[in-house]
């Protein structure tokens, strides 16, 4: 039997550290009055635990706002050095390793190219570690400052200690991604796949931002989808949800990279597209190759759209959106030249009513979010109010 959770007054002022917290790092500089009243919490506990946040240095003055009649009021912040997130993305033709501070800033940058169909996880591995390496190095960070290495991975994430990937377009199956990092460095990992990550980077600083039941639709060689319903995004039984590329189009139809046939993404992913232009490109040559193709447009191309547009559709459908942002380097090419197409195969396939309370639009952080992305999840956990300093967190496993 659970035992029903009895909730102690060190809970509850953890549970306001975390509001005030999660207010303070996405309203920007706010006042003590101005948090109670965003928070719903008394002037008194705002002010004991803004003390506390501000004693543990996580948070800092940010300068004066004049007040209606008073004393000018102190304005607070998020303490943007506090500590560091490192964000990964593993992605066909690259490995990507970047340092921000607590306002996201991009301090440090490191990147190895992978060559397509050489994905050997030792080689990855290596990589990343060199990466965390080599980003502290050129950011002049110590080691003991970092929250956290997020890390964004094609395929599904098993939840869990080892963080088993199973990946199948990487030949990837059931590896431990977590325990093989681990033997390289004790700083803490969160793991996730990419399309995720990128969908928070979307939802917390891009197009998604103030939205609560959002969907990020990732259109790279594949397609997937961040499903955010009620600001959470969903992740079901075993983190597989969101593989909207691999579901079906056209019963039979074109075989798919995942041993399928007539998935989504056999018609709207970068490679499949090509193919059906009859071009045959490796994959380092196939963003300039569909760029070229997406410009000229054409049958394939118009076909596409409509594909991709029945596909959002599929999606409004099921989820009742109020944003679907279209995202992924294959993604924004199709949706800068052809969203009016794909926004009326959307309508032609969708019920009525949930069409037209949710809006199409265009991601706006660019294909390169993922590590961004990968570093939110770090910053998650951040603002969940764990946030004791860095050198008084417990040493990690
Ligand atoms: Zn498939």
């Amino acid at each position: 039997m659970v035992r029903p959770e009895r909730r102690t007054v060190r809970d509850l002022r953890r549970g306001n550290r975390a509001v005030l917290l999660r207010t303070l790092y996405f309203e920007g500089p706010t006042s003590r009055h101005e948090l109670s009243g965003l928070t719903g919490l008394s002037a008194a506990s705002v002010s004991n635990v803004t003390g506390d946040l501000i004693t543990d240095n996580v948070v800092v003055e940010a300068g004066l706002v004049e007040s209606d009649g008073g004393r000018p009021r102190v304005l607070l912040r998020v303490n943007p050095e506090f500590g560091y997130a490192i964000g990964v993305d593993v992605g066909e033709t690259h490995v990507r390793v970047e340092l921000f501070d607590l306002d996201m800033n991009e301090r440090a940058k490191a990147e190895y190219p992978l060559r397509p169909a050489r994905h050997d996880v030792d080689l990855v591995v290596r990589h990343i570690l060199a990466g965390i390496e080599a980003v502290l190095a050129a950011g002049d960070v110590d080691p003991a400052r970092v929250l956290g290495v997020g890390i964004g991975v094609p395929g599904i994430v098993e939840s869990g200690p080892e963080s088993l990937i199973h990946a199948q377009t990487f030949g990837w199956d059931a590896v431990p991604l977590g325990t093989l990092l681990r033997a390289g460095t004790s700083l803490p990992l969160y793991i996730d796949n990419g399309a995720k990550t990128m969908g928070q980077a979307e939802l917390w600083f891009g197009a998604g931002r103030g939205t609560r039941h959002t969907i990020v639709a990732l259109i790279g060689s594949g397609a997937g989808a961040s499903i955010i319903t009620d600001g959470i995004t969903y992740r079901g039984a075993n983190s597989s949800a969101g593989e909207w590329g691999h579901t079906k189009i056209a019963v039979g139809g074109r075989p798919c990279r995942c041993g399928g046939r007539g998935c989504l993404e056999a018609y709207i992913g970068a490679e499949s597209i090509l193919e059906r232009a009859g071009l045959s490109i490796e994959i380092p040559d196939e963003q300039a190759a569909l760029a070229d193709l997406v410009r000229e447009g054409g049958p394939v191309i118009e076909e596409t759209a409509d594909y991709l547009g029945a596909g959002l559709a599929n999606l409004i459908n099921l989820f009742n959106p109020e944003r679907i942002v279209i995202g992924g380097w294959a993604g924004l090419m199709l949706g800068q030249h052809h969203l009016t197409r794909i926004k009326r195969s959307a309508a032609d396939n969708s019920l009525t009513q949930p069409y037209e309370t949710a809006s199409i639009v265009l991601g706006r952080l660019g294909p390169d979010a993922v590590a961004l992305g990968a570093a939110t999840l770090v910053v998650e956990d951040f603002l969940l109010a764990k946030a004791v300093s860095p050198e008084q967190r417990p040493a990690a496993v």
